[in-house]
């Protein structure tokens, strides 16, 4: 084709959420270019693959050095991104944790088998596991760098070439990622990270052979749908309404300090959030007094973004869904006692933690993702209603409870999600190695992590090898079929 048809290139304005700028601007792969980078990828993977898992995680540890060496650019980037700091930097620090933590699994997973004997006789069996060729993970605004490479690398420790599609909204970190991979030439012919939207998600789906997507449960859907076109599976780690119980027999204090933390970290704008409170009636005063007291000590980052606890509403339109189910559950009769207005500093957006009491499990604000510094606490007498209340949501994705520990676990047990923190909040996060599924419209297929988190990436292929006598058509033969029983 002529370059007078060719498509002009998109471009796409980027806002930043400590100022409300649009001060950067990205430019979307089109899909030509899409293509020719997914067949660049495609060529270069098996020699990737057939290299072994040791030289692999050479590869990946040289740049995972490189780039902790000096992490500034990537850093300054992604704290653009996100507005805030200290997370930016244990988002990238925590690099190193997940090639060394894959490398050493592959180590062990990915040897190959002896070959061994079937149970049918004079047949053996030599067993091999054959990575995807091209793995495409596409990722949201929340922890832009982390969520990208908890999928991107145990597929390429397994073996698959990687294109990470990041979200439009949270972009800057792209490019001195990219200027890190480029480092490590060899790394840069199987890896690229891309710039692009919804539609460049669309598209990437075309190009490659299994996807990893995180992001929300309507395009959780759309992303399923299109994979389910194209043959490719689709592992999907969606949206999340995460309840905590509170038991009568947990340290009060201690409970509501943790749970304040696990609700606001990340100002709220994590998968695995808080965002429903159920409190036993002996421990709620006690409770709610701890909670109010510690949620009225916790700091804006603004205006400096090395001071505080909590930064910015990343996403514009976030502040406006926050806000609504506030007014709503105002409207229907809740007490908000901290924080509860949306303030506008400098053009971004902050909300101060939030406690709430006086819901009901029919507010939005108890039954829809939140996504924000919002702890709605409600009290309950018996623990069955408490299970109830905890497992009344479209979501599965993880939850917490507090208590004794014996008796926790037993509240666990009954809870309809993947993962359960027992005197703690999100401990997924921190324990990468507990396997776990995303329950109901959480998500769907393999646990991202353990060892399934590698394993999804890799096909088995049996090589079956016949040693004795294999069949001829006269083993078909009508007439030598023995008698019917
Ligand atoms: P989103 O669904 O709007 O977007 C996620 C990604 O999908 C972005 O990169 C976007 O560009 C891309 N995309 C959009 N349309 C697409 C299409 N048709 N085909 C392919 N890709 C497409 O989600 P978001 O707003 O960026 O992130 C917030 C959501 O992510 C929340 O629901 C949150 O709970 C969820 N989340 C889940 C986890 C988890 O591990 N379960 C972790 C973090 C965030």
């Amino acid at each position: 084709m002529s370059s007078t048809h060719a498509t002009p290139a998109r471009e796409l304005p980027v806002r930043n959420p400590r100022t409300g700028q649009h001060d950067c601007t990205i430019h979307p792969l089109d899909t030509a270019a899409l293509a020719a980078l997914g067949d660049r990828l495609r060529q270069a993977q098996p020699a990737w693959a057939a290299a072994g898992v040791a030289h692999r995680a050479a590869v990946l540890r040289e740049w995972a050095t490189g780039l902790l060496a000096e992490p500034a650019a990537v850093v300054d980037a992604l704290a653009a991104d996100t507005g805030r700091h200290r997370l930016a930097l244990s988002e990238i620090q925590s690099l190193r944790g997940l090639v060394e933590g894959y490398a050493a699994m592959g180590g062990a997973l990915l040897a190959p088998p002896a070959e061994r004997a079937s149970v049918v006789p004079g047949i053996a069996i030599d067993a091999g596991l054959v990575p995807y060729p091209v793995a495409g993970v596409i990722s949201p605004w929340t922890f832009p760098f982390l969520i990208s490479m908890l999928d991107a690398i145990p597929a390429l420790v397994a073996g698959c070439a990687v294109i990470v599609k990041p979200s439009e909204v949270t972009p800057r970190f792209i490019r001195p990622l990219m200027d890190s991979v480029r480092r490590v030439p060899e790394l840069a012919g199987v890896f690229a990270v891309i710039e692009g939207d919804g539609a460049t998600g669309a598209a990437l789906i075309e190009e490659v052979d299994i996807i990893c997507f995180t992001g929300s449960v309507a395009t959780g859907r759309r992303v399923g749908e299109a994979c389910a076109k194209s043959f490719i599976p689709a592992c999907l780690e969606l949206g999340g309404k995460d309840p905590a119980i509170v038991l009568a027999s947990a340290d009060p204090v201690q409970a509501a300090q943790v749970v304040l933390r696990a609700s606001v970290q990340a100002t709220g704008q994590a998968c695995q959030s808080l965002e429903r409170i159920y409190v036993q009636r002996p421990v709620y005063a006690v409770f709610l007094d701890a909670l109010v007291a510690a949620a009225r000590q916790v700091e804006l980052n603004y205006p400096d973004l090395r001071k505080g606890q909590v930064g910015p509403l990343i996403f514009a339109r976030q502040a406006e869904i926050i806000a609504g189910q506030l007014a709503d559950a105002r409207a229907r009769g809740a007490q908000v006692l901290t924080g509860g207005e949306i303030e506008h500093h400098g053009g971004g957006s902050w909300l101060r933690p939030t406690v709430v009491t006086g819901v009901t499990q029919d507010m939005p604000l108890m039954s829809e993702e939140t996504f924000g510094p919002v702890v709605p606490v409600m009290p309950f007498d018996d623990i069955d209603e408490a299970v109830r209340l905890a497992n009344d949501s479209i979501y599965g994705l993880s939850a917490a409870v507090f208590g004794e520990e014996a008796e926790a676990r037993r509240v666990a047990a009954r809870l309809d999600a993947g993962a359960v923190s027992i005197n703690d909040g999100g401990l997924t996060t921190e324990a990468f190695d507990a396997e776990k599924n995303s329950f109901k419209l959480s998500g769907m297929g393999p646990s991202r992590m353990g060892s399934s988190g590698l394993l999804r990436f890799l096909r088995r292929r049996a090589v079956l090898i016949q040693r004795g006598r294999a069949k001829v058509m006269a083993d078909l033969d009508e007439r030598g079929a023995p008698p019917a029983a």
